[in-house]
């Protein structure tokens, strides 16, 4: 998704993106000072084969979903008479506890990885994996995406080499290359090392 009129949205010129596998909302939250109204464009690109999407925009007044959350939040913090189960960390009640902890034992298991902590059933453990270089958390079927899409190096016409995120970030605001909007004139222009575009130069402006 790109904010920008003018600009399609592509691979690595944009505002937003989502590369999951199956359905993904992006939110763009009213709070984010650089939204607000105008033109959003989305571009959808396919990874490999052909597939069939759907679209669609909503827009949301979230002000009551932030109450019920509050709600749930404060009263799940009142349990009482509850103990750590030594295998999933849930709090279990005690009374229950020795029964839980022989069940949780014998289908759950916790990913080891630093930072991830998940709890999987037995039988989906070996197909949770995480990222060689980035460590994020994936399932076996995703991971050749992510590392085509996430770490295989990319090329900037401009001449640098980075990774996707890196370089999302190089073509929205550092590269020379970029199309910027003039801010004497309004047209597109390359941002080059000047803010001011050749033409306005000669104008003097
Ligand atoms: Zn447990
Ligand atoms: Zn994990
Ligand atoms: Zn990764
Ligand atoms: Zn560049
Ligand atoms: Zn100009």
């Amino acid at each position: 998704i790109s904010r920008h009129p003018l600009l399609f949205p592509t691979q690595h010129q944009h505002g937003w993106s989502s590369h999951d596998v199956g359905s993904k909302a992006l939110i763009l939250s009213s709070k984010d000072q650089s939204l607000g109204m105008g033109t959003y464009s989305i571009g959808v690109y396919g990874f490999k084969g052909t597939t069939k999407y759907q679209v669609s925009v909503t827009v949301q007044d979230n002000s009551d979903r932030k109450v019920g959350q509050q709600a749930m939040s404060s009263s799940s913090s009142m349990e009482m008479d509850t103990v750590e189960c030594r295998n999933c960390k849930h709090y279990i009640p005690t009374r229950t506890i020795a029964l839980h902890e022989v069940y949780c034992s014998r289908h759950n298991i916790i990913c080891q990885e630093a930072g991830c902590g998940v709890i999987l059933r037995i039988e989906e453990a070996k197909n949770h994996i995480h990222c060689g270089k980035c460590g994020g958390a994936f399932q076996q079927g995703e991971i050749e995406k992510h590392m085509k899409v996430f770490h295989e190096p990319l090329h900037c016409p401009c001449g640098i080499v980075l990774e996707k995120e890196q370089m999302v970030q190089h073509q929205s605001s550092d590269c020379p290359l970029r199309l910027i909007t003039c801010r004497f004139c309004g047209d597109m222009v390359q941002a080059g090392t000047s803010t001011a575009d050749v033409r306005d130069r000669f104008r003097g402006l």
